[in-house]
């Protein structure tokens, strides 16, 4: 979603003669787009600061901001707290930068844009030029979050759940697909609750059929799904929309059904497994991919077994887990049974050991197939070599300099890595 917001605000500057660069010592404005889900990236916030106060005293013009959750949450605070930045641009006013870099500009006066009330679209009234020639895109489909899990900073930072007018989704699909999009992925908290509080909108599986038909659009992809409403109507879906591609994330969070209780999550290990289960007939070929949060407040060691567990039996295509850590405002950041860092390490260890394997091995069931895959530019490793992603979300490389960005082609699978295939061309 950052990703996305950054662009929006990029276009936006744009449309003020700023032209981006990607070296910060030759920029003008450095706005520096946060993340405050877990307490590693804000801090991470801090440290960059640090090295842009320096480029600062260099060039005492140059204009310091920062946007995202961190600014979200701390607001004035951090103004203060920061005497070398400029402005503070929370998540829901992007739209305010104009004014913000007005005022700097006429008087020197520091800005800070955080309302977060109402349920309203944040992207309201922005500039809409997409760079060309990308392949993928995201688009933040809503915005905001009404399900205070117990850990998670997000409703208090992204505010209350809003879906963007479908009218304007269409439109800037459509927009993208015309300078070179083919992918698109749909962002948004909860997707499944797309459009329910909107009257006169479609709900998210319709979404998805009107943006399947949108001309040069080949793949749709969204994220997150909330287990608790993952329908059956979406699940349908998987086996019947032919552009919405082979994978899903479903963030389980703990294989415990006392800890998913205390998450404040609103299902079951059982219920999640039967989900799971219907994705699976309904689509075979699907690949699963989810989040755990270890150490969560009162996490005992069976809870912790059962996690491990779960994720034996489920046999999740990648895993992404975390160490639990405190945010502001949550309840769990109240809860008095907090763990040890040491033994959230050694949990959070024991976890990725166990899913190595299994990734390990989800990924050698590919070798020998011919997959998909859409060009995305040149390999990381090397450049006379093309990446690109399965429909399942692989990452694959192939030698073939000359195939086109953007173009999606048939692979062979000859190899699979930790965290990639190989193959070639056919
Ligand atoms: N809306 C998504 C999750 C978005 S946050 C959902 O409900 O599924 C992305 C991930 O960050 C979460 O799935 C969770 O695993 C992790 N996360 C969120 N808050 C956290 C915290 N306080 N400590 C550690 N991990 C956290
Ligand atoms: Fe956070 Fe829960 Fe909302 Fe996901 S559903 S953003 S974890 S509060």
């Amino acid at each position: 979603m950052n990703v996305y917001d950054s662009e929006r605000i990029a276009q936006e500057l744009t449309a003020r003669d700023y032209r981006q660069v990607h070296d910060p010592a030759r920029a003008d404005l450095i706005l520096v787009n946060t993340c405050s889900v877990r307490e590693k990236p804000e801090q991470k916030v801090y440290s960059a600061l640090g090295r842009f106060r320096r480029l600062k005293k260099k060039n005492p013009k140059l204009i310091i901001g920062v946007g995202g959750c961190v600014a979200q949450q701390e607001g004035q605070g951090l103004l203060e707290r920061v005497p070398f930045l400029d402005f503070v641009l929370g998540t829901k006013e992007l739209c305010r930068i104009h004014e913000i870099l007005d005022d700097l500009e006429k008087s020197g006066e520091r800005g800070c844009a955080v309302n977060l009330d109402g349920r309203i679209d944040p992207y309201r009234g922005l500039a809409l030029s997409p760079d060309p020639g990308r392949p993928t895109s995201f688009i933040s489909i809503m915005q905001g979050c009404d399900n205070f899990c117990s850990f998670c900073v997000v409703p208090f930072v992204r505010g209350r759940e809003v879906s963007r007018p479908s009218k304007d989704l269409m439109k800037e699909i459509g927009v993208l697909s015309s300078q070179g999009v083919k992918e698109v992925t749909l962002l948004g908290q909860n997707v499944n609750s797309y459009g329910k509080q909107t009257p006169g909108e479609p709900g998210f599986v319709e979404l998805l059929e009107r943006v399947e038909k949108i001309p040069g659009i080949e793949r749709v992809r969204f994220t997150t799904s909330h287990p608790k409403d993952l329908s059956s109507e979406l699940i349908q879906a998987f086996g019947r929309l032919t552009k919405l591609c082979e994978h899903i994330h479903l963030p389980l969070q703990s294989g415990s059904n006392r800890i998913l209780k205390r998450m404040n999550r609103g299902y079951t290990r059982e219920e999640y497994e039967e989900k799971v289960l219907n994705l699976r007939q309904t689509c075979p070929e699907i690949s699963i991919t989810s989040d755990i949060i270890v150490g969560f407040p009162g996490e005992e060691e069976r809870d912790h077994q059962e996690t491990l567990e779960m994720i034996r039996k489920i046999q999740f295509d990648d895993l992404f887990s975390f160490r639990y850590s405190d945010r502001p405002h949550t309840r769990a950041s109240l809860f008095p049974d907090k763990i040890a860092e040491e033994l959230k390490q050694r949990r959070l260890s024991e976890l990725q050991a166990a899913q190595k394997d299994i990734t390990q091995r989800k990924n050698q069931a590919w070798e020998g197939r011919d997959v998909e895959v859409l060009t995305e530019g040149p390999s990381k490793a090397k450049a006379e070599e093309r990446t690109g992603r399965t429909r399942t979300n692989r990452i694959v490389n192939f030698p073939g300099d000359s195939v086109p960005i953007g173009a999606l082609v048939r692979v062979r699978v000859w190899h699979a890595l930790a965290h990639s295939l190989r193959g070639e061309l056919l």
